[in-house]
């Protein structure tokens, strides 16, 4: 893969997104090698709608760990989502320490962020899956009895975009590819669709080449770790990529986005989100 980038790289813009469009989402029946790619807070409704795209171009299984504040700003864009099958977790309502929380709060105070979140997707009617992500990745046994508690399963990551505030280092992007270094039989991928994370939705095209080209199958959260059939209406994800954030009626068109070239180390975190590294 990497000689070949190198040939490629000079077309590896339009390359990796022709790849991606024509790439099958699951790899031969049988492959014993899976990735999800997850996507969590949902701050940005561009950037959600922007990974729903690639996913639809690509047919790419993928599952969001949104805030139950992203519920509640972008609700008919979630339903929307949800509707269509892709998977969408609980991140908490509030974005906070859950292990913080504990300390201060007590099982009480863990609780009502989890239940908060499935009680807000109810009212709001979006569907939701029994997969909880805690935010900062913080959790320890106090908070996981919680959660067993109301019924949810813990999902980890085991790579990342590298997408979040340590990336910048002498003002360049540090470990700007690290999405696609997933090795094992079970990778999953965290990345996020807030603001500032632009080059995640950017590199999606390329990441799924990545793993296609590696013979790993594409698989949402409740495929990879419980084994249920993924159920995602790509008719209807397609639909879910215009949704309007409140309104059913009113239609957002989006595109993918331009995909950058990942195997450029020297982009700067400015030149991919036209903000200055720090
Ligand atoms: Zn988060």
């Amino acid at each position: 893969m990497k000689s070949r980038l190198r040939t490629l790289r000079p077309l590896f813009m339009v390359a990796a997104l022709i790849a991606a469009l024509i790439a099958p989402a699951s790899a031969a029946a049988g492959s014993v090698k899976q990735v999800a790619l997850t996507f969590d807070d949902g701050d940005s409704e561009l950037h959600i709608r922007q990974a729903v795209a690639v996913a639809v171009a690509t047919q790419t299984p993928i599952t969001f760990f949104p805030t139950g504040k992203s519920l509640r700003r972008f609700p008919n864009l979630w339903k929307a989502i949800g509707d269509a099958g892709i998977p969408i977790a609980n991140h908490t309502v509030n974005h906070p320490s859950l292990t913080a929380r504990y300390a201060v709060k007590g099982a009480a105070g863990v609780r009502s962020e989890l239940q908060g979140f499935i009680n807000l997707a109810r009212s709001l009617n979006i569907p939701v899956v029994p997969y909880w992500r805690p935010p900062g990745g913080a959790w320890n046994a106090n908070v996981l009895r919680v959660a067993k508690s109301l019924g949810l399963t813990l999902s980890m990551w085991t790579t990342t975009f590298a997408d979040t505030a340590p990336m910048c280092k002498n003002r360049t992007i540090v470990s700007y590819n690290k999405a696609s270094s997933g090795t094992g039989t079970k990778v999953v991928v965290l990345g996020h669709v807030y603001p500032y994370t632009a080059q995640t939705v950017k590199l999606l095209a390329a990441v799924i080449a990545n793993y296609d080209a590696r013979g790993y199958e594409f698989v949402t959260i409740s495929t990879m770790v419980k084994g249920t059939a993924s159920n995602i209406n790509w008719a209807k994800a397609a639909l879910a990529v215009s949704a309007h954030a409140t309104d059913p009626k009113k239609r957002v068109p989006t595109n993918p986005p331009v995909p950058i070239d990942h195997t450029n180390t020297k982009y700067t975190f400015a030149q991919a989100n036209g903000i200055t590294c720090r």
